[in-house]
């Protein structure tokens, strides 16, 4: 009896030790939905994209993406209060979404299949292309056909404009790597890189905090689906999202939400894209 009691105890030990193990790595071991229900969501932003996502001095944060965060996060019913914005870096995402650090991530993230292996997305809710941004007296590097000569180029680990320019331009330019965008804008302004590639709106976003001093060359040349990452096979909290999204295009929040952030530093058509329920 009292080895079976001591028995059981180890069993219930190593139970404890082994759930505990499995919920390392920095999130909890609750799901989407339950968060959902606690009314509570962590969601995954940019905090240095002006236009997109972006933390202001005073700690609020503003932006395209964080419209879009809000507007899904609401119709899922939590209110923004209920919100808590985590940044996600560029070539952190994929990991913080597996880890449960974040329940969703809305940061200019691109749908590719790569990225699919390990995360969902649901969208998309945008189409931006890859673009080139350089110093305002800049005149040698009018768009992609100028990538050569061995210029130095700044872009953002893990994210599809380094792999472009990898891929495609590898022998012609340097390829300067960092860890977020705004790193590559101080490059670019004190001389030390020629040009910022990434999505044409994230440039745009820097280009107008700029006033006139940086520009935008050329036209876009990939095409960037920007999706909401959440994590892989989490069914019923994707069709939801894509539920919103469609939901915040047919009630004009969408445009209006593009409208009174990064839309007038863009001048771009826009065109709502379609859902994908892959
Ligand atoms: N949309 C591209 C990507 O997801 C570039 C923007 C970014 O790094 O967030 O890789």
């Amino acid at each position: 009896m009292r080895i079976n009691r001591t028995l059981r105890l180890g069993i219930v030990a190593i139970a404890v030790t082994l759930v505990a193990t499995a919920c390392g790595g920095g999130g909890d071991a609750a799901t989407t939905q339950d968060h959902v229900r606690e009314g509570k969501l962590t969601i995954g932003i940019k905090f240095d994209q002006p236009g997109l996502g972006f933390r202001e001095a005073d700690g609020s944060f503003h932006g395209y993406d964080v419209e879009i965060a809000e507007y899904v996060a609401g119709k899922l019913g939590v209110a923004p209060s209920g919100i808590t914005f985590k940044e996600t870096p560029t070539a952190q995402r994929e990991a913080m979404i597996m880890n449960g650090d974040v329940d969703f991530i809305v940061a200019t993230y691109s749908i590719t299949d790569q990225r699919k292996e390990k995360v969902d997305f649901a969208g998309p809710y945008f189409v931006a292309g890859q673009a080139l941004l350089v110093r305002q007296q800049t005149t040698d590097i009018t768009g992609v056909e100028s990538l050569n000569g061995n210029k130095k180029l700044c872009s953002v680990t893990g994210s599809t404009p380094a792999q472009y320019v990898k891929d495609n331009y590898a022998k012609d330019v340097q390829l300067v790597e960092v860890d977020t965008y705004s790193q590559c804008i101080d490059a670019l302004r004190s001389g030390s890189v020629d040009a910022v590639t990434t999505d044409d709106i994230i440039l745009a976003g820097f280009a107008g905090q700029a006033s006139g001093e940086l520009k935008l060359v050329g036209d876009t040349f990939t095409t960037e689906k920007y999706g909401i990452g959440l994590k892989k096979g989490d069914q019923q909290t994707r069709a939801q999202i894509n539920d919103a999204i469609e939901a915040m295009i047919a009630d004009g929040s969408w445009q209006r939400a593009f409208e009174e952030t990064i839309g007038p530093l863009r001048d771009s058509t826009l065109t709502p894209p379609t859902v994908d329920r892959y």
